[in-house]
């Protein structure tokens, strides 16, 4: 028996995943390699998350609460959201997104996506067998929202910006980006990922939980992950926002969207702990300065980041090259789009990377001279 026929329609024809292709071998590293391939924090959570997760290790007994009532409430506070009722919470970003599609998407539908974006988007699209309608970046690699706004048709369901983009690092104008917003259609849902706004540097940045505050009505919701900034990617937390009646929505999904006791009991307290945010935060933007400079000074096109990731274009050696290069010396990056982008870690971290980036490249200079 060919177990494929078993599949749904959708899944039957559904393109290569990137991610589903990706192989079955362990990603755990001993602590010796510096990891600057999936944008964790180097820094990892607040110490006051830490306790409460020792804390709520001593009852592994309970079951969390389903409604994850403390998380939600200390995130609404956060965002000036009136209550939880204006929150969703699920297992990482990852798992609403997936809930997106299950709740949302119809075969036909279109999805309106940046080219590049985050894959997770165009692969829940392709499950639900709806259409993917890539736009290209502009020649910045941000977005390019008068392309975006064209892309919209009767069948468009969705549209989703990363802002800032993943793989990309760029950023687009938070006031910019709520005009853009505001002049969508009501038929078309928008959602916003901000994984990484958090890092952003740029005077007058804000959430687009703003326009959810300030009563837009059409579809809107606002992705947030505890994964990055926080630091607590291996607990596996992300949130949405948006109108309660756009929230509850969500749950008719039958996905269990619930969050185990010790990442509901440490997002909690990171929440609180606004201060070490703002501390990790600038010592990012420290580092993505120099890590930039630093690659702009050994040649490479480096492309303006807002994130704690840098995508850049080393001169004369191929991306791979330069993957396996660092990978033999204990760093690990990665290699979208046939170029690379280097994760911000340590000083330190960053400090070697840098210097084994000099001497790729410094041999590939005199191998050329020779
Ligand atoms: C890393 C990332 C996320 C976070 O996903 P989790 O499942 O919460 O770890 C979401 N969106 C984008 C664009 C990301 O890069």
């Amino acid at each position: 028996m060919d177990y494929k026929t078993l599949l749904r329609d959708s899944i039957k024809a559904l393109p290569e995943s990137k991610r589903a292709a990706r192989q079955p071998v362990s990603s755990y590293t001993t602590p010796d390699v510096f990891r600057l391939n999936y944008n964790e924090s180097p820094f990892g959570p607040s110490p006051k998350a830490m306790d409460a997760l020792y804390e709520a290790c001593k009852r592994p007994n309970i079951y969390p609460d389903w409604f994850s009532v403390d998380l939600k409430s200390e995130f609404a506070k956060l965002h000036g959201l009136p209550d939880m009722m204006h929150v969703c919470s699920a297992t990482g970003s990852s798992s609403i997104i997936n809930i997106l599609g299950e709740v949302f998407l119809n075969p036909g539908d279109e999805v309106v996506l940046g080219d590049p974006s985050y894959e997770a988007f165009r692969d829940v699209t392709n499950v639900a067998g709806a259409s993917p309608v890539m736009v290209p970046l502009d020649s910045d690699m941000n977005y390019d929202l008068e392309a975006m706004a064209a892309a919209v048709t009767p069948k468009t369901k969705m549209m989703v910006i990363c802002n800032p983009n993943n793989p990309t690092g760029t950023f687009v104008d938070s006031k910019k980006l709520e005009d853009f917003i505001k002049k969508l259609p009501e038929t078309v849902l928008v959602v916003v990922d901000e994984a990484y706004l958090e890092f952003v540097e740029r005077p007058e940045t804000y959430s687009m939980i703003k326009l959810i505050k300030e009563g837009h009505k059409k579809p809107l919701l606002v992705l947030k992950t505890f994964s990055k900034a926080y630091g607590m990617a291996g607990l596996r937390i992300g949130m949405a926002a948006g109108l309660p009646e756009l929230i509850s929505l969500l749950a008719k999904s039958g996905a269990a969207w619930n969050i185990n006791i010790l990442g509901q009991k440490m997002a909690v307290e990171a929440l609180k702990d606004q201060e070490y945010l703002a501390k990790v935060a600038k010592l990012n933007a420290i580092e993505r300065k120099k890590v930039s400079q630093g690659l702009k000074d050994l040649g490479c096109t480096v492309y303006e980041s807002q994130t704690n990731f840098i995508l850049f274009k080393a001169p004369e050696v191929e991306n791979t090259e330069i993957y396996s290069t660092l990978a033999q010396n204990k760093v690990l990056i990665g290699c979208p789009l046939g170029m690379n982008r280097v994760s911000l870690g340590t000083a330190e971290m960053n400090d070697k990377f840098l210097a084994i980036m000099s001497e790729i490249l410094d041999k590939s200079c005199k191998k050329k001279l020779a």
